[in-house]
């Protein structure tokens, strides 16, 4: 390399060090638009734990620190792609217009309550988790808010993750401020900031309303430029300012 070309390049780095603040290493890898969506095979890790490499160790360290205190960290959904959504969503737009007989803009407001658009879900970027203390037996559905509550089984699980979870770099994404739109509360959904941050970011440079217009499940038709609009603006981006 010459000199020149040396010097100018290596200050260009300096500038560029000195302006970012943290996460400036994860920013410059760039995500593609099918990765994004859930649509590429990435790189998981971990047996029952399918999370990318950092996110994996992140959730490791943390499992440990939490195994020393009683509790066991189970992850009862992490990676998940754009198909699985897909079925998720479609099995309970079917289910809320047929089953139910909702009109289908009412049964997309059910729908997303708690679930994601397929290509929109946090859970396809090998980030997020949706996690419980193992050790707890307790019957029936187990991602439910009284459950986390004082007296419910996960009890002492939401303590230890308010009291630890941060130093692992996991947070939770719909947290319970009265304030936030979208997503109601999930306190069993954590999301490891260093690599979601900079996805998110990714993310919101898409084009998500010709995105979700292209594509072709139950209730797509309905979509319209207004509804997506919102539905980036109170379910993808009203979540834990921490992610931001
Ligand atoms: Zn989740």
């Amino acid at each position: 390399m010459k000199r020149r070309t040396f010097i100018k390049k290596s200050s260009t780095i300096g500038i560029a060090l000195s302006i970012t603040p943290s996460f400036a290493f994860a920013n410059e890898i760039e995500y593609s638009v099918l990765e994004l969506m859930g649509k590429e095979d990435i790189a998981l890790y971990g047996e029952g734990i399918q999370l990318r490499k950092e996110a994996h160790d992140a959730f490791l360290a943390m499992k440990r620190a939490a195994y020393s205190d009683g509790i066991d960290l189970k992850i009862v959904s992490s990676y998940r792609n754009f198909e699985r959504q897909e079925l998720i969503w479609e099995r309970k737009y079917l289910k809320y217009t047929e089953d139910d007989g909702l009109e289908p803009l009412a049964a997309i407001d059910k729908i997303i309550e708690y679930s994601t658009i397929p290509g929109t879900s946090r859970h396809h970027w090998g980030t997020d988790i949706d996690i419980i203390d193992g050790y707890r037996k307790t019957s029936g559905d187990v991602l439910v808010p009284e459950k986390f509550e004082p007296g419910g089984p996960f009890e002492d699980f939401k303590k230890w993750m308010d009291g630890n979870s941060r130093k692992f770099d996991f947070h939770l994404v719909y947290t319970d401020d009265p304030k936030r739109r979208g997503f109601k509360y999930e306190p069993w959904h954590y999301s490891y900031a260093p690599i979601s941050i900079p996805m998110l970011t990714a993310y919101r440079k898409l084009n998500i309303v010709q995105l979700l217009r292209n594509e072709e499940f139950y209730g797509s038709e309905h979509f319209t430029t207004g509804f997506i609009k919102n539905y980036v603006r109170n379910n993808i981006l009203d979540i834990n300012t921490a992610l931001l």
